[in-house]
């Protein structure tokens, strides 16, 4: 029998979860019933290792799309796995960043991944958690990750920086040119077919580039064969809803290649 708090809670739920798709400008409810759906074979198995040569240089033909391949010299010709990589990070002192740590945030979810999230560094819950977005903005990425129909479960996610920055600053480059070869590493492991780097400082990390971040999203760039997308971080969707809309938007580009059933308009 269902108690009046407990119908409450889910009537607060169900209000929630309708804002949210509003806020997105999501016009309709998915087909699914989000509480009873089943975890997503079809994103969380890769369908067959990818062949596709390396890329090699940025694209001639469009130059505001990226090309990129993996750092030379990082990988020796080899893939570490997760547990090496962790391994190697060991109990970092590298930089400075170190000096606040309460927890190293390594990554988190499913190693075999066709979609991968990469966020700026941790924030203050996820320095105490051990564990990447699980603050304010991961509540917001994971109610993004469920609107595309997926659970955390089915997608990795990682960081370019594994420590906190103080006052959750953005990492300075020093720290970044430490730190981002374990995250070259964990994709070079999970090789997803898709990344989304969420804000500039993932973007600037992995694609070297600065330009902005309104005129790298929207479209694909690649990264050793991974097609990646760069969108809003959800800390700033937080502190601008205007960025919710074009933020959807590009997730919805990434459910069109990913082939996940798309919204009815
Ligand atoms: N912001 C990030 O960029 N990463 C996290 O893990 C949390 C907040």
């Amino acid at each position: 029998m269902t108690t009046d708090n407990e119908l409450k809670q889910i009537v607060d739920e169900l209000n929630n979860y309708l804002e949210f798709r509003q806020s997105m400008g999501m016009k309709t409810i998915p087909d699914q019933n989000i509480e009873t759906q089943k975890s997503s074979p079809e994103i969380s198995e890769k369908k067959q290792p990818r062949t596709k040569p390396m890329p090699k240089t940025t694209s001639a033909l469009n130059e505001d799309i990226i090309t990129i391949e993996e750092p030379a010299g990082l990988f020796d010709g080899k893939t570490m796995t997760l547990e090496e990589i962790r391994e190697e990070i060991g109990d970092c002192t590298r930089c400075q960043l170190h000096e606040g740590r309460t927890n190293l945030v390594f990554g988190d979810g499913n190693t075999k991944a066709r979609l991968m999230f990469v966020g700026e560094g941790p924030g203050r819950d996820e320095d105490m958690q051990g564990k990447p977005f699980v603050g304010r903005s991961g509540k917001l990425l994971t109610k993004i990750i469920e609107a595309m129909g997926l659970k955390r479960e089915d997608v990795y996610i990682a960081n370019v920086v594994k420590c906190r920055p103080p006052n959750n600053r953005t990492p300075e480059q020093s720290e970044m040119d430490t730190c981002e070869q374990f995250l070259f590493k964990q994709i070079r492991f999970i090789k997803p077919e898709v990344i989304v780097c969420l804000g500039a400082t993932a973007a600037k990390s992995i694609l070297k580039t600065k330009a902005s971040l309104g005129s790298l999203r929207g479209k694909f760039h690649s990264y050793s064969g991974s097609k990646l997308m760069v969108t809003y971080h959800p800390a700033a969707l937080l502190r601008n809803p205007n960025f919710k809309k074009p933020a959807w938007e590009d997730m919805q580009v990434v459910m069109k290649e990913l082939g996940l059933p798309m919204p009815k308009r």
